[in-house]
């Protein structure tokens, strides 16, 4: 009695998404389950805590949850990695369709200087891929965060102050997937993608399979609202986003014009936030760059990921994983700094192949002053910098060819 109970009302679900279109959950969602956690404890300033500096390149290490009943939902390493490829593209506004949006969008076109990586670091300091696979007995999983709990056949959340998490699995009906809003509960935070939207090849089905319910639903969880502010001409709190009657679908000819439209140009359906097919979408604005990057700075939701380390795979105890997947063409070899903006002391670590030992900084100041010299005798290296005043520098590894120039703030 009681399935065919939850049979009928799964039917009338399903019947409505159906009509409505509706290829997100986010808005059902956070009407019908978010919870905004309980007030924050006052913030106490700890060594590292700083505030973001403008346009700084904010990197959110990512940990992956792949629940899967069949085979088929078992999707490659690759399709996964593409998907993080897609974020980072249409995040800094180098997807090659940049150049579809239309000339009256493109002066707000924005690169949100925000990226993301696979974790490399666990919660507890071991190496990782950045992605669990998981066996689950359930066949689809409904909105109501089930896959989010080891307990009801998900996986349980990574500390949602240092990772974005995403679940992969088998949503019911046509949901592509949602997100949580930020400020709410850190065991719900984070993403919940269907598993044949996710990424860009492999499994993913059109028009769906080019990676952007992803960049979409990221892009719930720092805070944007639908561009039509899911009201009847609605608002997004977005201010260069133009005023539009609704969502629109599929793939518009330009310029689409509403009774709400504001000028000639109409809906900028192109947005990432809009509902449109996946290849007809290409765009965030400076607003809605600013509006995310909000969240990270002192004091904001998420102003702990500009501490977390995750992404760097030398922190991890007994060294990083060996990545069998490695891409044919040799990763270029550079030096990583950190923290940086710095109060004290800096780290510096090779990436790739690049051998600090043996070699010497210098660090200048803007009028190319020489301040301080160290020479590496190990691949890793500690500077002490408290005895520069704050302000911009120049720092100088290597010669030649191996040259390695960063800039380091000092606070
Ligand atoms: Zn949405
Ligand atoms: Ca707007």
């Amino acid at each position: 009695m009681r399935s065919i109970f939850s049979l009928a009302i799964l039917c009338i679900f399903s019947i409505q998404a159906s009509l409505a279109q509706h290829q997100c959950g986010t808005e059902a969602y956070t009407r019908n389950h978010f919870k905004p956690a309980k007030e924050q404890p006052a913030i106490v300033l700890r060594g590292q805590d700083r505030d973001t500096v403008p346009n700084e390149i904010i990197t959110i290490p990512v940990i992956v949850h792949l629940l899967f009943n069949t085979n088929e939902q078992n999707i490659s390493d690759e399709q996964i990695k593409s998907q993080i490829d897609v974020l980072n593209k249409d995040f800094r506004r180098l997807n090659t369709d940049a150049v579809n949006t239309p000339d009256a969008f493109k002066p707000v076109a924005a690169d949100t200087r925000i990226m993301f990586c696979l974790a490399k670091v666990t919660p507890d300091g071991k190496p990782t891929k950045g992605i669990i696979r998981k066996y689950t007995t359930k066949a689809f999983f409904l909105g109501d965060d089930g896959m989010k709990f080891s307990a009801a056949g998900g996986d349980d959340a990574w500390d949602s102050k240092k990772y974005l998490n995403i679940w992969v699995c088998t949503l019911f009906g046509r949901s592509l997937g949602y997100a949580t809003i930020p400020g709410g509960d850190a065991s719900l935070d984070g993403v919940v993608i269907n598993y044949d939207v996710f990424g860009n090849t492999g499994f993913v089905r059109p028009p769906f399979n080019k990676g952007r319910t992803a960049t979409h639903e990221v892009a719930h969880w720092l805070g944007l609202k639908h561009i039509w502010g899911d009201e009847n001409c609605g608002s997004d709190d977005v201010d260069d986003t133009p005023r539009q009657k609704s969502y629109n679908y599929g793939c518009p000819v330009f310029p689409h014009v509403t009774s709400c439209s504001e000028n000639a140009s109409g809906d900028m359906f192109m947005n990432f936030m809009d509902f449109t097919d996946d290849a007809c979408m290409n765009s965030f604005t400076y607003g809605q760059k600013m509006k995310m990057r909000s969240l990270f700075a002192l004091g904001g939701t998420r102003n702990s990921f500009l501490y977390s380390f995750a992404c760097d795979s030398s922190l991890a105890s007994g060294g990083p994983l060996p990545d069998d997947t490695l891409p044919v063409i040799k990763p270029k070899a550079s030096v990583n700094i950190y923290p940086n903006p710095a109060i004290s002391d800096i780290t510096i670590t090779p990436v790739n192949d690049y051998i600090l030992t043996g070699k010497t900084c210098s660090i200048y100041n803007v009028q190319g002053k020489l301040l301080l010299r160290q020479s590496f005798v190990s691949n890793r290296e500690k500077i002490n910098v408290t005895a520069l005043p704050s302000g911009i520098y120049i720092l100088k590894i290597g010669e030649g060819d191996e040259k390695q120039v960063v800039k380091l703030i000092k606070l």
